[in-house]
């Protein structure tokens, strides 16, 4: 039976695709440890906080004004922040912004999806991709991931020649499995959109990309030689800033200005604008935490196979693992016991962002305790 929204809703023209659809969210619950939505587990330093509010500031004596709506500054930061960070110099026409890179996403659906087109993915992955789909009228597609979550080339092959999608989708690392893509595969997934009639998109999401391993590549490396390819990153993870929404991402000056065309007009507000810029300037001691990070992402993978359990390899700040008989049980125990994870990806698999030392602590200890580990 429909709930009442759906019922107050029959009385309003909702698209019939979208009536009585719950919004996408993880539970936002008020607990000690927090290890569920993938967030750098450390704030600002007080010297970076001091800095954003004086940046704000200075946007605030300037709100009657509508910002810079190509917000050429923050894209030139950006670009600068990605030379440091992979080695790959773009430049300031390559680079797009927006909010947080689920709007990126959209931006790009909304420019290279929509009615009559198709989007293609590999499960499991992000569970928002299906509903950039919905919400732009485009056909969604999704074929499976291997046993081992990693992509099986001729199986994504044959899924391009059949459906000849526009926009291919892949997170690099993957959430939630915290896989990443071999350059070969990469390059294997190029190769394959080459002879979409009609072309295709292929966009590489890093949300995570900062996470990944020694000899993880970044797709940034295959833009030079491929004008298709989008590579798409956000400053709400390493860079801990996922309250302040600002995502990017890095392709042909050409697939930007299909971007610019669908965009709202000063989409990214000045404060926003501001906000990043500040940020950007302390992108050495914001990114300081990352090393630690991965060490102690390493280490939770150590540990929990060590106990027995089954681990996904992981080059992102979470860690897959399983399998558990009832999950839902051992979600609920940790929860009980103050630590909040996520009930995520397949039967039986269990998601844990990476905090601070302290609170892996307080999450293994909880497991050993409900899963008698
Ligand atoms: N892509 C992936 C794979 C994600 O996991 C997330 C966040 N959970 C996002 C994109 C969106 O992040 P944001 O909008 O904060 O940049």
């Amino acid at each position: 039976t429909p709930g009442p929204a759906a019922s107050a809703q029959r009385r309003l023209p909702v698209r019939d695709d979208l009536v009585g659809l719950e919004p996408y969210g993880a539970p936002q619950l008020d607990v000690p440890v927090l290890l569920n939505v993938n967030e750098n587990p450390y704030a600002p330093s007080e010297q970076v906080v001091a800095d954003i509010a004086g940046a704000v500031a200075d946007a605030a004596r300037g709100l009657n004004r509508y910002p810079d709506r190509e917000f050429l500054a923050l894209r030139a930061d950006l670009a600068a922040y990605l030379a440091v960070e992979s080695g790959v110099h773009p430049a300031v026409e390559q680079v797009w912004a927006a909010n947080g890179s689920n709007e990126i996403m959209l931006h790009l659906l909304q420019a290279f999806g929509g009615p009559g087109r198709t989007a293609l993915s590999f499960a499991p992955t992000y569970s928002m991709y299906p509903e950039y789909a919905r919400d732009t009228s485009t056909r969604w597609v999704v074929g499976r991931r291997a046993e081992d979550f990693t992509l099986d080339l001729a199986d994504v092959r044959a899924h391009i020649d059949e459906h000849a999608p526009s926009v291919v989708l892949l997170a690099s690392p993957n959430n939630p499995t915290g896989t990443a893509l071999p350059a070969a595969e990469v390059e294997a997934v190029l190769a394959a959109t080459d002879e979409v009639p009609g072309g295709c998109v292929v966009v590489v999401d890093e949300a995570y990309g900062e996470f990944r391993r020694a000899g993880t590549p970044s797709a940034l490396e295959f833009l030079a030689d491929h004008p298709n390819l989008v590579v798409s990153r956000t400053m709400s993870k390493a860079f801990g800033l996922a309250g302040a929404r600002v995502g990017y991402l890095v392709a042909d000056p050409a697939v930007v200005d299909a971007l610019r065309v669908v965009r709202l007009p000063y989409h990214l507000s000045a404060v926003t604008q501001a906000v990043a810029r500040a940020a950007l300037a302390h992108a050495d001691e914001l990114m300081a935490q990352v090393g630690g990070l991965r060490a102690e992402r390493d280490a939770t993978v150590g540990w929990l196979r060590d106990r027995g359990l089954t681990v996904a390899d992981s080059d992102a700040n979470f860690v897959l693992f399983g399998r558990f008989a009832d999950r839902h049980a051992v979600w609920q125990g940790l929860l009980d016991r103050g630590v909040l994870i996520r009930e995520t990806g397949p039967e039986g698999w269990l998601r844990v962002s990476i905090g601070t030392p302290e609170e892996m602590t307080a999450f293994r200890d909880a497991l050993v305790e409900v899963a008698g580990l």
